[in-house]
């Protein structure tokens, strides 16, 4: 059968090495057009992508095989097709946010993170879309329409990185680049059956990368198997003097599964769904993970963490306060979408800003505004960056008796499209197992863990301590063989394969 394989479908280590190989007549080129036929064959049932990028992705991929030709190496991700979420600028294109408050703006240079993916070989074929500014969980905030779940089309792929991650589930690219403030690299990845990590606070260089809430934002990799995530990240990871908050930390190299016998497993208390509506499917795919763990000779050790109860108001303060600032820069005077219909300045500020921002963008500016204002500022905006503090501390104490954390990523498997939309606080609940990593600056990615009964993946965290990210992949891959979980193509009505 191998040879029937689509050369997309490859493991990427496997398909750059191929592109490497002079003697191999797979090109770039090819893995470039054959990824636009996808795209251009599935996308318009899933709505994954705001925009291709042929022209740059077919330049990009005739200077690798160029390199090939010339005896040179073009790197691990060579000829490896990427999507790139669209807050995260690539040079020369539009950047939108998925906002219309963008207008036309076109980035004049390209994220770090970007660049870095191109120099090791990557494409870039598309921007994929995503909940506006990167709030909520569910893609549906998008100024330009919903992404679809490739598993079940009624559904939502999750967010707010869910462009890049439905393009990876359904096939259309390998990999793909996603931000994570509170989850939007976990959560879609978890709805949409694939692999996902944020990385450690510091690790990945956020110049290019629009912001959100600054003390949390992290870019990291989208993929259907730890393996491939890993050399994505390889690939966009270190220090950056256009970023000052990155620093220093184990580079992750290298490729191979932990060890699980003696591992240190902790289960902390307060992520139990025990209860929760709809958390049936996740607390069973949880006990048979923690079960096969065990089997595994790992040691299970209960942790509890009491603040992680809190975690959620504590976000919910803390990236909005982060938002409203950010958000400023968009007033109409110096880029994106500026009213035809201003007065004075005053007006001209109002009226761009209530024309160019969705609901949700604005209600995330009033309330950081309002928690960060005198008087309300010591009882909301202060009061939750101490809760944080002392979070963070707790998740240190829990990692000087365990490894690796295990928990669920989301409390329920993918919700229905327009479910949830009209009620924020349902939406933010999404959260619940998410927000903490942000919060403490501590790297977790999301795993396949199985699917329900209707055939919705179900996904896992695995949480480490700052700095931990190669253990997370040897601890990925070891588990993967162990329960067999794994990414599995969906199979889309409504699509066809190139
Ligand atoms: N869903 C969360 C929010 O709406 C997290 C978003 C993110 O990580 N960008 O804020």
């Amino acid at each position: 059968m191998e040879g029937l394989t689509n050369p997309l479908d490859l493991p990427v280590a496997e398909m750059a090495a191929r592109v490497r190989n002079i003697d191999d007549p797979l090109t770039a080129s090819e893995l470039v057009e054959t990824s636009l036929l996808r795209i251009e064959a599935i996308d318009p049932a899933l709505h994954a992508f705001l925009r291709t990028t042929p022209e740059l992705a077919r330049e990009q991929a005739r200077v690798v095989d160029a390199r090939v030709e010339a005896g040179e190496d073009p790197g691990p991700l060579a000829g490896v097709p990427l999507g790139v979420k669209d807050n995260i600028a690539v040079e020369g294109v539009p950047l939108t946010c998925a906002s219309k408050i963008l207008g036309n703006y076109v980035p004049p240079t390209g994220a770090t993170s970007v660049r870095r993916a191109v120099d090791a070989g990557a494409c870039i074929v598309g921007k994929t879309n995503l909940d506006e500014f990167g709030m909520g969980s569910s893609t549906e905030n998008s100024a330009f329409g919903p992404t679809r779940n490739p598993y079940d089309l009624e559904r939502v792929p999750g967010g707010s990185s869910g462009g890049s991650a439905a393009a990876v589930a359904a096939g259309m690219v390998p990999l793909a680049l996603g931000s994570d403030t509170g989850g939007s690299i976990r959560q879609p990845a978890a709805l949409s059956g694939i692999v996902g990590m944020k990385p450690t606070y510091g690790r990945v260089s956020r110049n290019g990368l629009v912001a959100f809430a600054s003390s949390l934002d992290q870019v990291g990799p989208m993929a259907r198997s730890a393996a491939d995530a890993r050399i994505l990240l390889g690939a966009i990871q270190g220090t950056d003097p256009a970023d000052a908050t990155t620093r220093d930390l184990p580079a992750v190299t290298g490729s191979g599964a932990a060890e699980l016998a003696g591992l240190r497993i902790g289960r902390v208390e307060e992520f139990s769904l025990a209860g929760v509506a709809g958390g049936e499917p996740m607390e069973a795919a949880m006990g048979d993970v923690h079960k096969a763990l065990e089997e595994a000779g790992a040691e299970s050790v209960e942790l509890s963490i009491p603040l992680v109860k809190s975690s959620i108001p504590i976000y919910y303060i803390v990236a909005p306060a982060e938002a409203s600032s950010n958000l400023a820069r968009y007033d109409g005077v110096r880029y994106g979408h500026r009213t035809s219909d201003a007065g004075a300045l005053q007006a001209l500020y109002a009226k761009t800003r209530d024309e160019g921002f969705g609901a949700e963008v604005k209600r995330r500016i009033l309330i950081g505004t309002f928690a960060l204002s005198a008087g309300y500022a010591d009882a909301y905006y202060k009061r939750a960056m101490a809760a944080r503090s002392a979070l963070r501390r707790g998740f240190e104490r829990a990692f000087e008796r365990c490894d690796v954390i295990v928990s669920a990523t989301t409390p329920t498997p993918a919700f229905l499209l327009g479910e949830k939309v009209d009620d924020p606080l349902a939406m933010y609940l999404c959260d619940i197992l998410t927000v903490a990593s942000n919060l403490a600056g501590i790297p977790v990615m999301n795993v396949p863990a199985g699917q329900t009964e209707d055939g919705l993946p179900v996904g896992m965290q695995l949480w480490g301590p700052a700095g931990s990210e190669a253990r997370l992949f040897d601890v990925a891959e070891a588990l993967a063989e162990t329960t067999g979980h794994a990414y599995r193509a969906p199979v889309i009505p409504a699509g066809g394969d190139a």
